[in-house]
């Protein structure tokens, strides 16, 4: 099949939800993609910030290809070792008491929902449940998790949303503070605002809002499913905050590609989901938990070292490119932001990488979002940086 006709058959049978690159992936090595006519990528995209070891990492082929041997599926009604031990490194590397396993992003928010309504619900009783999200945030998919998204784009087709949200400025705790009160159970956010266009927020505000959330016994609920597993130089981007959230989820990088997000919570909420009281079918499963504990032994202090260098490496070397389109480069890591100046064709760009067989995403209005493989090496990132080069000094 080549692409024109893979192409075809995709527009046929599938939904068309999804405005794809024209871009056909078959296999990879490290951070670099192979298209099915026989095309070379490099990838500074990882899916979206998913492959975190790229593609073809032996540690991650071997343990996948053992546990697929050993064990496909349990069930949660069965213990399993993968998922035992995962939940010991995440804990033992981040000063957070307990693991749940989910599939997706979305899900682990809308867990990290409920266990903050029933720790009020549980403490106050009802009527405390209302969560303080930030505006220009973004938290998920499903009906709950597009409501606590706080931009207005998201609430759109889908009525009735879930009640239950309201809307701060990130970086003013005066925003906050009008938005809390008698029936608030929680805070929700990201502490780099991946979608909305990679802006990090600032660590004062955050280590005032948490100040502010535990006198008030407000949780504090931090996405990470973007910023999570090594990619901004920390296993997690709070580490470098200097906080200790009351909830934390993660997702997209954490098996290197195989479906898997969680939820991490402190030693004050590690009793409130009890039995009954929430599941998955999936969540946890064995092969993506063996693929998870490779990812986390890869993601030692050494690499997080590389991680912060590499990132500098490319921040550093784009905002010497002397672009008439760049206004500033932001992030942190291998989470990089090139944001663009009002008014440039962000698209038209975006294309003129795509022809020279870059990848990249985008994020918010005017940001090219660069999230590549955190095993990226330097031959890779120069060749990347030499097409952004072309294309953002023209
Ligand atoms: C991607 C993302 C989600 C949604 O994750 P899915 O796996 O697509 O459900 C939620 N929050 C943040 C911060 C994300 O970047």
């Amino acid at each position: 099949m080549n692409f024109q006709e893979l192409k075809a058959l995709d527009h046929q049978y599938t939904m068309q939800t999804y405005g794809r690159f024209d871009v056909a992936l078959d296999h990879g090595q490290g951070a670099t993609l192979y298209g099915l006519d026989g095309e070379t990528y490099i990838d500074f995209a990882s899916g979206i910030g998913v492959a975190s070891l790229g593609y073809g990492h032996p540690a991650w082929i071997k343990a996948v290809d053992e546990q697929v041997h050993k064990l496909g599926h349990a069930s949660n009604l069965f213990y399993t070792e993968p998922y035992a031990k995962l939940a010991e490194k995440l804990c033992t590397r981040t000063g957070m008491s307990a693991a749940f396993f989910a599939n997706g992003g979305g899900e682990a928010n809308e867990g990290t929902i409920k266990l903050a309504r029933k720790y009020s619900f549980d403490k106050y009783g009802k009527g405390r449940s209302t969560i303080i999200t930030l505006n220009n945030s973004f938290h998920g998919r499903t009906i709950t998790t597009l409501q606590a998204t706080g931009q207005d784009v998201f609430h759109q087709y889908f009525f009735p949303f879930t009640e239950g949200f309201r809307y701060a400025d990130a970086n003013s705790l005066d925003s906050v503070k009008a938005q809390t009160g008698d029936d608030t159970c929680a805070v929700m956010l990201e502490l780099i605002q991946g979608e909305g266009g990679v802006l990090p927020l600032d660590k004062e505000f955050i280590k005032e809002l948490a100040a502010y959330c535990a006198e008030n016994d407000y949780l504090l609920l931090v996405d990470e499913v973007q910023t999570g597993v090594g990619r901004t130089g920390s296993l997690f981007c709070f580490q470098q905050y200097d906080i200790l959230p009351d909830v934390v989820t993660f997702a997209k990088g954490i098996a290197g590609g195989l479906p898997m997000a969680g939820v991490l919570c402190n030693e004050k909420c590690r009793t409130v989901l009890g039995p009954g009281t929430h599941a998955t079918t999936f969540g946890g499963n064995p092969i993506a938990a063996a693929a998870a504990n490779v990812v986390l032994d890869v993601l030692d202090d050494n690499m997080m070292d590389e991680i912060n260098q590499k990132g500098a490496y490319l921040r550093d070397a784009i905002s010497a490119f002397q672009s008439p389109y760049v206004d500033i480069v932001r992030g942190m890591g291998l989470m990089v932001g090139v944001v663009l100046k009002d008014g440039v064709d962000r698209s038209a760009l975006v294309k003129k990488l795509y022809d020279q067989n870059l990848l990249v995403l985008t994020a918010g209005s005017k940001t090219i979002r660069l999230l590549p493989p955190l095993v990226i090496n330097q031959a890779e990132m120069d060749a990347g940086l030499a097409i952004m080069k072309d294309v953002l000094t023209k």
